[in-house]
């Protein structure tokens, strides 16, 4: 069995995870909705990630915000003169395709080859094409009102240095870290969620001693690497990729990226920049406010070091990860083996006969005390083998049955989604069972 990203799509659909958006209208080319369940489980990547960055260090403080800046802001950034994908048109399809990404484009005419490949191609000259999206603030639209959807989290972080570090008790080595929409105007945005125009991001600039820079380059590509891996990506689906010299951004001195191998090949998921002291510099150049570390005894620009991830491209690969479909006593089962702790549901509780009073009685204890500390649902509707297989579809890793014999001795059946061994265990103590469960290291079966 291998995975395919139409396969997750179509899971994701089916169950409530994402919707192609705006659908009763025919769609909006590369534009998603999130489900329920997609809800859930983005919230749980977050989640890990927030307690990952701030919660378990002492290092790290968070913020929020806006995502429309002072237009001055991008000037500064550099972002409205290089933040651009170089954009070639085909005068013969009239379709645009990026110019250096030809290889993954199909010709308009023949799909079969790539834009150039066919004699009657004829692609333009690539020029550079801004990816921010304008906008306009206030009623007049004119060239003063002119604005930008940001098209990274990471500048609103540069611009709160000050309030940070007067407000805050922080000192280099120490970060801060924003999750929040941006935008892109890509020019062939696709492959499901892992390329959109509007999307969430995950960034931690991390402000350092400049002679530091480089050590702790490597720290946060090994510290990202291995959180990946402790959220259930198979180790041999990782990999690091230094960035060569002529790929580098505008602002970096090198970046590496953690690439994760997608069913359409290998691919960014993350990258880890050492935008060493560019943005805030330029940012005191611009501003005139002096966005520097001031000590008892020392007085510098500090260094930066930048993880940055995106919430969508992280859920796809979590997702295509745990995709499985497999033969279990002669029947077919789809199975998503999502880390628990990302797992949009943790347990499911079934009353094996679901017009059972004393069965749905003691069900519906167990999940109104289950729904306080985790994310638990309740289904009493049809036959048991259906109602597991649907639980398998969105992940759970437990299912709690209640049958006869609880009614005789007070036990119920744990599932195990990944083993499908079931155990007894006493209905009085399964809180506490899931919840140490939940805190323990799980890795994908082999
Ligand atoms: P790419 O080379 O794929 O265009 P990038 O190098 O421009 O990406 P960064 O600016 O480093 O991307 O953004 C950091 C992270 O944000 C990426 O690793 C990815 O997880 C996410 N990301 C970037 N662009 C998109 C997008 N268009 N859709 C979804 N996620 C994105």
């Amino acid at each position: 069995m291998s995975v395919t990203v139409e396969k997750v799509a179509a899971l994701c659909r089916r169950r409530a995870f994402v919707f192609p958006s705006s659908d009763i209208y025919g769609g909006l080319g590369s534009a998603y909705d999130y489900g329920h369940y997609g809800v859930l489980l983005r919230s749980n990547i977050k989640g890990e990630w927030q307690r990952s960055m701030i919660q378990e260090r002492d290092d790290m403080v968070g913020l929020d915000s806006s995502i429309i800046l002072n237009p001055k802001v991008w000037e500064a950034s550099g972002h409205l003169a290089t933040f651009t994908d170089p954009l070639v048109d085909c005068r013969t399809c009239k379709l645009r395709f990026r110019a250096d990404d030809l290889e993954h484009a199909q010709c308009g005419r023949k799909p079969s080859k790539h834009p150039g490949e066919t004699p009657d191609c004829d692609l333009t000259e690539p020029r550079a094409f801004n990816l921010m999206f304008e906008t306009y603030i206030g009623p007049v639209r004119d060239s003063a009102s002119v604005a930008y959807l940001r098209p990274e989290t990471a500048q609103g972080i540069f611009i709160n240095f000050k309030n940070v570090t007067s407000s805050m008790r922080v000192k280099p080595p120490f970060g801060i870290a924003q999750i929040g929409k941006t935008f892109r105007n890509e020019i062939t945005p696709g492959n499901f969620i892992f390329r959109l125009r509007e999307f969430e991001q995950m960034e931690m600039e991390f402000f350092v001693p400049p002679a530091d820079g480089p050590k702790w380059h490597e720290y946060w590509i090994e510290e990202r690497r291995r959180w990946h891996i402790s959220l259930g990506l198979r180790e041999s689906n990782v990999r690091l990729r230094p960035h060569d010299p002529d790929e580098l951004s505008h602002y970096s001195a090198a970046t590496s990226d953690i690439e994760y191998l997608f069913p359409i090949g290998w691919l960014e998921l993350e990258g880890i920049a050492y935008r060493t002291d560019f943005d805030l510099v330029h940012h005191t150049e611009a501003s005139g406010q002096k966005l520097e570390w001031i000590g008892h005894e020392e007085r510098y620009v500090p260094h930066v070091v930048e993880p940055a991830g995106g919430v969508d491209r992280f859920m796809l690969a979590f997702l295509c990860d745990a995709y499985f479909e497999e033969e279990v006593a002669g029947r077919e089962r789809t199975v998503l083996r999502l880390h628990p702790r990302l797992a949009p549901v943790k347990a499911a509780v079934l009353p094996l006969v679901g017009k059972s009073s004393e069965m749905v009685e003691k069900a519906r204890g167990l999940y109104e005390e289950l729904r306080q500390v985790m994310s638990t649902e309740y289904d009493a509707d049809a036959a048991i083998g259906k109602r597991y297989r649907r639980q398998d579809e969105i992940g759970t890793p437990w299912g709690l049955t209640i049958d006869d014999q609880t009614l005789d001795d007070g036990t119920i059946t744990l599932r195990d989604r990944d083993t499908l061994e079931q155990e007894r265990i006493p209905l009085e103590g399964a809180k506490q069972l899931l919840l140490d469960r939940l805190e323990q290291p799980w890795s994908p079966p082999a």
